[in-house]
């Protein structure tokens, strides 16, 4: 799938950012929350002077909600950007390079005990802001395993859980064990989203989607190529 969607739709080039810090930002505003309106808001902290862990760490709670509104949920947004900027003082010297220095299982966990990082954020925030090796799934792969018939939810959910994508994923990308994994996976979310925003919605257009010929080896699933 990697390789058919590199070969429809090129490099995607993510994260769409100039600074691992721009990243971290993008992934907390961008939850439940479409790209272009992520984009005004990054835009008015950048007019603010505050899309720079020291403009963050300045500006005043009540401007930072006025800022990001546009990207909705500003309420819990802008408390939770700031606890980022404070962990990051209080633990490791203000520095994203300290930061990325720990190992990934447990920077993970760290993100994780963050308010408003869930596991999607965590994972864009490890793999585009900080380098390590560490996929991310969302929506659109759910939807792409599902209707593939690449897993079932398990028993009694009625949903692929966000876990066993990136564990479908990491077991996919283990067949190339010499590959730069990081350059992989960051390669493969970005492919999916774009697939997904083409064709995976919610429903699917599989008439000339670059994945469409793959529904031939998928027994039991409800597409068909048409
Ligand atoms: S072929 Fe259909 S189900 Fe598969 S990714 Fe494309 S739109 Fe989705």
């Amino acid at each position: 799938m990697h390789d058919s969607l590199l070969r429809a739709y090129g490099p995607q080039r993510w994260w769409p950012a100039r600074t691992p810090f721009e990243v971290i930002l993008g992934a907390y505003l961008t939850q439940n929350t479409a790209w272009k309106a992520v984009e005004r808001s990054l835009a008015n902290l950048r007019d603010a002077g505050a899309l720079t862990i020291d403009g963050l760490r300045r500006v005043p709670l009540p401007k930072l909600r006025r800022l990001i509104q546009p990207s909705g949920f500003y309420m819990r947004k802008a408390p939770a950007l700031k606890a980022f900027v404070a962990m990051l003082d209080r633990e490791f010297d203000g520095s994203l390079d300290n930061l990325a220095a720990v190992p990934s299982p447990a920077l993970r966990r760290r993100l994780l005990d963050l308010p408003g990082v869930g596991p999607e954020t965590a994972d864009a925030i490890l793999l585009y802001a900080l380098g390590h090796p560490v996929p991310v799934a969302d929506e659109y792969l759910r939807r792409i395993a599902a209707r593939h018939r690449l897993l079932d939810p398990a028993p009694g959910r009625a949903k692929i859980s966000y876990n066993e994508l990136t564990a479908l994923t990491l077991r996919a990308f283990a067949r190339d064990p010499g590959q730069d994994h990081a350059r992989l996976y960051n390669e493969f979310h970005a492919l999916t989203v774009a697939v997904g925003k083409a064709h995976c919605g919610t429903a699917p257009r599989c008439r000339n989607c670059p994945l469409a010929a793959d529904l031939n080896h998928c027994p039991g699933s409800p597409l068909s190529v048409i």
